[in-house]
């Protein structure tokens, strides 16, 4: 389905075919020729990308006309993460607050600064009207800055962004939406022409591919635990966005065997509970109850860790601003041999990551809680900063200054909390797990651990030191890999990018119905005898049952991809993915497209398409862009689509004065 959109006035986004505005194929001939640039998807990264191009067209477009194609199946703004059309009850995990697609101060960008609302101001201000004409005003009731939003609730918010964004291009700019997948694009004499999935085709000067998380084939461990459960006629769920999974199989009351304690388990978790029907009940205590509705499986989780991610802190400090390094810094990196060769993460980077965060939660505590501690934080800085976390004077520094075990910080127990325990079955694992889920939703409700919250600030400053020593090829592609995207974006997301507390304490009162039980760490999953068997080190006994939820995302590497389009570019040899071994050349996925400082596509042989533009997860140099920007810090995403939108234009501008060679835009027009 397509529908053409004008920038002004009026900002309607249809979904029907309607056209509305100057540049329809019918009166594009008439006018000068019109320069065009396709948008493949049309979640979050494109509507700040159009944005963004709204932002610097009066700068940089001068009064060519310019049409711009988004093709999505799902609807642009959103797209397929935040649609509309998901359950009510799958949340964000970011507050409100702390989500916006606009620029403010803060960020360091050529292109005007164009304040817009976070999600949290959206909320208390025009997106109030706004959910309630879209059927949502009971969703959005009470929903403060502090709180999580459903995705549905977030949805609204991007197609309002994407219509405020189409609203302020310059009057010349039209904009047409594909709702159907781009199969395949191919180059004619300098232009793309893209081929949609009903057949049509879409014709333009410049293309961009902002396709997020791109589906990838399962892992071959994954397609061999696959079969063997075909084999023995048991319920296996691969890999996949939780709300796009089919869990129909999963049969009322019989155990299911769950690897991955993350954000896809907690919406997992949400589908099979109150999805199915059953319900909480707050007690005068604040204690949940969960009353079945009979159709719930039970769930046995475990993971690597065998914990679910920390809770989301429940509190905000005043005027939270970013922390600026103080080890990690890019000058302590140039320092480190000739200031170009790649580092050793684990020798060079790893050692400063862990002294950031050590001295961001000691700081605090000295600084906030100064009565939990003893003597001078000077003599404890130095040492931090002299020796490191690890040395035996340190450590012996920090037991005579900090008393209480609770206010220490040792990064490795923060980050593998069950490391070294042993449990005599699963019912004491469950005893333990409960007691630990338990004191982490109290903790990380009390602003008096806030050293907790300092800790989380630093995990964001650190995130984008790295991101940067990636993006400068300081890196390397085994380290990035590995390291990176394996060993520090596991412990980010465990500490940082956990649930909301209320998920955790709806798995406890779950846990109290008798619906969710604990697997252990270090899960290993296996078929045995007619079921699959789950079995921890850590835990005497095994857990067997005949379903099995494999509850998380793929790891990206973009070679494993089934998107076609991405595929036959690969394959054609137009763009350049680099495979990733280890040393001893075992491969370790995480291939990620190439592109150059400029988000341009390459090929293998290193040269740049000047016109084609990749962005998002599946691409190198992306690190730490692809969540929504916190406002006032900066985003990393929001300075990149900044820089690519004022470069598209520019290349508009120019493809547009040149028009004599420019043919006839040749938009086919789906049903
Ligand atoms: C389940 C889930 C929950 C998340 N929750 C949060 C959160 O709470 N907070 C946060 O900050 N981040 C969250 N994220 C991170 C998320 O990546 C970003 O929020 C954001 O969605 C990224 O935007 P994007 O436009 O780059 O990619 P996407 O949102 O993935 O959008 C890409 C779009 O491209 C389309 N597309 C792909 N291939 C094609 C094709 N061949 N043809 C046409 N269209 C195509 C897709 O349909 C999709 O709509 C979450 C991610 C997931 C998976």
């Amino acid at each position: 389905m397509t529908a053409a959109v004008t920038a002004a006035p009026p900002a309607v986004v249809t979904s029907t075919a309607d056209r509305i505005g100057p540049l329809g194929p019918e009166t594009a001939a008439a006018g000068p020729p019109a320069a065009s640039v396709t948008f493949v998807g049309g979640g979050p990264r494109t509507v700040s990308l159009l944005e963004r191009l709204a932002a610097s067209a009066p700068e940089l477009l001068g009064d060519q006309p310019v049409r711009v194609h988004v093709v999505d199946p799902f609807p642009p703004g959103g797209g397929r993460i935040w649609r509309r059309e998901q359950s009510p009850l799958l949340w964000m995990n970011s507050v409100a607050e702390d989500v916006t697609v606009y620029t403010d101060e803060s960020v360091t960008c050529e292109g005007p600064v164009v304040p817009g609302p976070s999600l949290a101001q959206w909320l208390a201000g025009v997106g109030r009207q706004r959910l309630v004409q879209a059927g949502l005003g009971q969703e959005a009731v009470g929903l403060g800055a502090q709180d999580f939003a459903p995705r549905q609730v977030q949805a609204e918010y991007l197609r309002w962004a994407f219509e405020r964004a189409v609203a302020s291009l310059p009057a010349q700019v039209e904009v047409t939406v594909h709702r159907e997948r781009a199969v395949s694009t191919r180059q004619r004499d300098g232009r793309h022409l893209t081929t949609l999935s009903s057949g049509a085709q879409v014709d333009s000067d410049l293309l961009v591919l902002a396709q997020g998380y791109l589906d990838q084939r399962p892992e071959p461990t994954e397609v061999a635990l696959a079969e063997a459960a075909a084999a023995a006629g048991l319920t296996f769920v691969g890999q996949g966005y939780t709300a796009d999974l089919d869990l129909s199989d999963l049969q009322p009351g019989e155990t299911v065997l769950v690897r991955g304690f993350g954000l896809a388990f907690i919406d997992l978790m949400v589908l099979l509970g109150q999805g199915r029907g059953g319900w909480f009940e707050e007690g005068t205590d604040g204690c949940l109850t969960y009353h079945p509705c009979g159709r719930e499986p039970v769930l046995y989780v475990g993971s690597r860790r065998g914990v679910p991610y920390h809770s989301k802190l429940g509190y905000a400090v005043a005027d939270a601003v970013p922390v600026p390094p103080r080890f990690l810094t890019a000058q302590a990196l140039a320092a480190i041999g000739d200031g170009t060769r790649p580092l050793s993460y684990a020798t060079e980077v790893w050692p400063l990551v862990v002294k950031e965060l050590t001295f961001a939660h000691y700081r605090r505590l000295f600084s906030a809680h100064p009565e939990r501690t003893r003597g001078d934080w000077a003599d404890v800085e130095r040492l931090l900063t002299r020796s490191g976390p690890h040395h035996p004077d340190f450590r012996t520094a920090v037991e005579a200054a900090v008393p209480d075990a609770r206010d220490r910080f040792v990064l490795d127990a923060v980050d593998r909390p069950l490391a070294g325990r042993q449990f005599a079955d699963h019912a004491d694992l469950s005893r333990h797990l409960v007691e630990y889920v338990s004191a982490d939703l109290q903790r990380r409700a009390d602003p008096s651990y806030s050293s907790d919250r300092a800790v989380f600030d630093t995990l964001l400053t650190v995130y984008a030191g790295i991101a940067a020593a990636v993006a400068a090829g300081r890196i390397s592609e085994p380290d990035r890999v590995r390291r990176v995207e394996g060993e520090f974006h596991g412990l980010f997301s465990f500490l940082a990018s956990g649930p909301p507390p209320r998920r955790l304490a709806e798995l406890l009162a779950l846990h109290r119905a008798g619906l969710l039980h604990f697997a252990g760490p270090d899960l290993r999953v296996s078929v045995h005898d007619g079921a699959f068997v789950g079995t921890s080190a850590a835990v005497r006994g095994e857990v067997r049952a005949r379903a099995f939820v494999e509850a998380r995302l793929p790891r990206v590497d973009v070679l494993a991809t089934t998107d076609p389009l991405i595929r036959g570019l690969l394959g054609r040899g137009e763009l350049a993915a680099r495979e990733v071994s280890a040393d001893d050349g075992t491969p370790l996925g995480g291939g990620q497209l190439l592109v150059d400082g400029r988000c341009r596509a390459r090929r293998p042989d290193g040269s740049v398409h000047p016109t084609m533009f990749l962005l998002g997860p599946s691409v190198s140099g992306s690190a730490g862009a692809a969540g929504f920007s916190r406002p006032h810090f900066n985003g990393p995403g929001l300075r990149q689509n900044d820089a690519v939108a004022r470069h598209l234009l520019t290349l508009l501008a120019a493809t547009t004065t040149a028009g004599p060679h420019h043919r006839k835009d040749t938009t086919h027009h789906a049903h």
